[in-house]
């Protein structure tokens, strides 16, 4: 890859403008967004359960097959600079935040300069959830979470 990360490219240019690289970085490798999401039919309000995609590494929090996720889970929605700014993706989320009008939060990797930052701080789903497998969809009920907004 030649892209580089140009200086605080989160600050100076908007989601659409950014390298691929650049764009990969925006991640803080939080994970929440591969927990699985159920959505009540009258009110279309979504709710995070705990439950971890099965391709989703916990410890990690990053995912196995990232290169071919969309073949292996046809739910799996890219993060594009159009889908950024839909709310599913969780408040914290950096494209998100970005495509909102906010900066990076202080835990995130590119200003903390650590990648276990966001694990400190709490953010990521490490050692808080469980994977999907094993879990019939009928209790998946049983297992939203509110921690995640
Ligand atoms: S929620 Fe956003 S920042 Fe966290 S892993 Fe998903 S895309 Fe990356
Ligand atoms: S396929 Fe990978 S990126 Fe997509 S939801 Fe599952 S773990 Fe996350």
């Amino acid at each position: 890859m030649t892209d580089t990360l140009r200086e605080r490219f989160w600050e100076r240019y908007p989601l659409a403008e950014l390298n691929p690289q650049e764009w990969e970085a925006l991640c803080d490798g939080c994970g929440r967004c591969c927990l699985l999401k159920l959505q009540d039919e009258d009110t279309d309000e979504m709710y995070y359960t705990r439950l971890a995609c099965r391709e989703l590494d916990i410890q990690a929090c990053r995912c196995r097959h990232y290169a071919d996720r969309a073949t292996r889970v046809p739910g799996c929605l890219q993060v594009t600079p159009t889908v950024a700014a839909y709310d599913w993706l969780p408040a914290t989320c950096a494209y998100r935040r970005l495509a909102h009008g906010e900066t990076l939060a202080s835990w995130h990797p590119l200003i903390s300069g650590d990648p276990e930052s966001v694990h400190r701080a709490g953010v990521s789903v490490r050692d808080q959830v469980i994977s999907e497998e094993g879990i019939a969809e009928d209790d998946y009920e049983d297992h939203v979470v509110h921690w995640v907004n």
